[in-house]
Order: structure tokens, then sequence, then C-alpha cells
């Protein structure tokens, strides 16, 4: 027998009823976004959310979202929320095709540029005198990638077109503010117009985190108080913990596995260290987080960076390497390799992505080459990688 009696509560895509402790960002978006209610049309709203990884701004937004959604439809209003996540779309094109997908739009949309594509989905809406309300997550990384105007096409499209109905509405979602200085000012600060901060976790915050997903994810009096407590003291901002809330579900998950493993009836201590040493560190958490959005040539490439840091004494790996490494792996997959500029390209992303480290070398005698590091464990990281490998190539 299991301990666990519904193990999916503990899955990332489990949204729960309410949200211990984001009461007030509930409230404050709650707050802001009611015209999209009381006079829907007439303003475009938009919230930026901020804060760590796994500080609840992802379920947080699709909370929010549900709920508005269900407060909307009550009112006869016909509202949508759809999430985008940047990791997984990418492009401006992306974006827009991700948005339409949600409508259900089947036309054809081959050849088409995202401006037109926009305008089929906002000609839909009228016609079906439809709201979205659009959550761009990950949207730092968008910025980076898709650049000024893109953004600009996105959220300020209204600019063009000031008799037009307001019917797209935006949150969006990043872990700090740096990168939208890359943006033209006026659009920043339309961005930035209302920001919404999600601190860290306490370790008390965390520990009702904790205790809500327990009791729907496990049978009675298998998990006491007293491994929840330990949990959240290691995880708690206040205890020297990052108060990533992901991290203390994922050791609350990984503990009851390694109860289960054991045959054991109880989650107990020595189950929760088992855990810990397991996800180690939060960063092996969170980068291993993008993965599931990397295509296979990516995931090649990363593993080739694994491998070849695993058999260096050095910190970082040359690309040159990383290439004949690539191009080896590529060969036991049985797969044909993609160009070298293509290889460079996969690099970028990763490195966007946050997933690798890499720098330029001084000039040596041979030129400048790309330096590449990872910051984490190599053993449980290629893991999950061969894990993510197999499910694409078999
Ligand atoms: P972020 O988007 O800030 O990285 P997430 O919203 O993805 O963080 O939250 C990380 C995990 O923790 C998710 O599984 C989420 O459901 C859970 N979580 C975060 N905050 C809360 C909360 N206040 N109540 C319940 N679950 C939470």
């Amino acid at each position: 027998v299991s301990v666990f009696k519904n193990r999916s509560v503990l899955d990332r895509s489990y949204i729960p009823d309410n949200l211990p402790h984001r009461e007030n960002q509930l409230a404050m978006l709650a707050e802001l976004f009611k015209p999209i209610i009381t006079s829907p049309g007439t303003v475009s709203i938009t919230a930026l959310l901020i804060g760590d990884v796994g500080v609840g701004k992802t379920v947080t937004s699709y909370v929010f979202g549900r709920e508005l959604t269900k407060i909307a439809e009550r009112k006869g209003i016909k509202l949508k929320y759809v999430h985008v996540n940047c990791h997984s779309a990418r492009t401006l094109y992306g974006v827009v095709q991700s948005i339409a997908a949600s409508f259900s739009l089947t036309i054809p949309f081959r050849g088409l540029s995202p401006r037109e594509m926009m305008l089929i989905i906002l000609n839909h809406m009228k016609k079906n005198d439809m709201y979205a309300l659009i959550a761009l997550d990950e949207f730092g990384y968008f910025v980076r990638v898709a650049g000024n105007d893109a953004i600009y096409f996105l959220v300020r499209l209204y600019d063009e077109y000031p008799e037009a109905e307001k019917r797209l509405h935006y949150i969006f979602i990043t872990r700090n503010l740096d990168v939208l200085g890359i943006l033209d000012p006026a659009t920043e600060s339309y961005i930035t117009k209302h920001i919404i901060k999600f601190e860290p976790y306490k370790a008390s915050e965390l520990f009702d985190i904790l205790k809500q997903r327990r009791d729907l994810a496990f049978y009675e009096n298998t998990v006491d108080d007293g491994i929840l407590k330990f949990i959240a003291d290691v995880e708690g901002y206040d205890r020297g913990g990052k108060g990533n809330a992901r991290a203390a579900i994922e050791i609350l998950l990984r503990a009851g596995i390694a109860a289960d493993y054991e045959g054991s009836q109880k989650v107990f201590l020595e189950h929760v260290r088992k855990a810990i040493g397991e996800i180690n560190e939060e960063l092996l958490v969170e980068i291993s987080d993008n993965l599931q959005f990397l295509q296979l040539h990516e995931l090649i490439v990363l593993k080739a960076i694994v491998r070849r840091l695993k058999k260096s004494s050095e910190a970082y790996v040359k690309m040159g390497d990383v290439e004949e490494e690539y191009r080896y792996l590529c060969q036991l997959y049985n797969i044909k390799p993609r160009k070298h500029t293509q290889v460079y390209e996969y690099v970028r992303t990763l490195k966007n992505m946050g997933i690798i480290n890499s720098r330029t070398s001084s000039k040596g005698l041979r030129g400048r080459t790309t330096l590449i590091s990872l910051p984490i464990p190599l053993e449980p990281f290629e893991k999950r990688i061969d894990e993510l490998i197999d499910k694409r190539v078999l």
C-alpha cells in the first residue's frame, strides 16, 4: 500500500482551491481588474507580478483568472483567461498562436504575420463579444528574446485604434525588473504601472501551504505535522531558506515516494532528509522546471555539456568540445546532428533561459571561444535530462 491517496495534488499542474498567504495579492488583482466586470470594454488593464521562483506568482494568476472568469460568467460577460508560458511559446508568433489556440480558432494561420493573426483574433472576439485576460508567464524571457517592438505590438496595440473597445487585459509575470530596461520608456511605464510583489515565504507560511497539500495528497496519519514543520524550516525564508513553495512541495512528494519505496506506513524524518538530498540545491528544481520546454536537440546539447563537465576538472567546458560531444551523442541516438550555427543558437537559448552560464574566453592563441558552465550537481541533472530525451526519442 501507498502513503498517497492522491499524488497528483503534488504535481506542478495542480491548482488548489485557495491559496494560503496570497490573499493580499488576490485582493489587489481583484481591485485592479474590477472594471472588466463593472464597465467592460472601456479600459485595458495590466498588472505586473514580481517575485523569485516558487513564491506563487503563477498559481496566483491561475486562481485569479479562474475566479474572475466565474464572476464574469455570472454577469453574462464572456471572459477568457489565457495563460501563456513564454519559455514554451518563445516568439511573438508563438505567443499570438497560443492566444488563438485558446479561442479554438482553426483558421489556417500559416503565412500570416502576428499582426494579421491578432486582427483575426480581435475580430473574432468582437463578433462574439468576448474579452480576454492574458497572463504572460516568464515575461522577462520574452522581453529579452522578442524585443521592444514585439512587446509594444502586444500591449499597446490599442494606441493605434483609440476608438476600439478594449478587449485585452494582461498579467505580466517576471522574477525582476532588470530586463524591462531594454523597453522604450513609454512601454516600460505602461507595463510597470501596477506592480504586485510576491515575497519569499516564511517557514510558518510554508507550513500552511504544505498542510493544505498533505491533507489532500496523503492518507490520514501518514505524515505528521512535525514532518511538515521540518520541511518548512529548511525552506523558510526567515530560516535562511529561499522561501520557495515549489521546492517545499517537491520535498514532501519525494519524501512520500521514499516512504513508499521502503514499504513504510508513515513518512519519517529520514525520508525527508533523503528527499532534501535529492533535490539538494533549489537551483536544480528551478532549472529542471525549464527542461520540459526544450526541444530534443537542445536537450542533447545540454547533455553534451553535462558529460564534458563530468569528464573535466575545470568549471568550464569549451564550445568546440561540447559540439564534438553533441555530434557523438546524435550518432548514439541515431539522429542527424544540426549545423554549427544552429548548435550555437541552442546554447544561446539555454543561456537565455538561465539553464547554463556562459562567457567568452579572454583572447588566447586561437582567438576567443565560448566557455560554458553549470551551477548545479551534474549527476541528478543528467538523469532528468535523460528522462526527457528518452520520452522524445523512444
Ligand atoms: P512562481 O510562479 O512564483 O515560480 P508557482 O506559482 O509556480 O511559483 O508556485 C510554485 C508551487 O507552489 C506551485 O506548485 C504552487 O501551486 C505552489 N504554491 C505557491 N504558493 C502557494 C500558496 N500560497 N498556496 C498553495 N500553493 C502554493
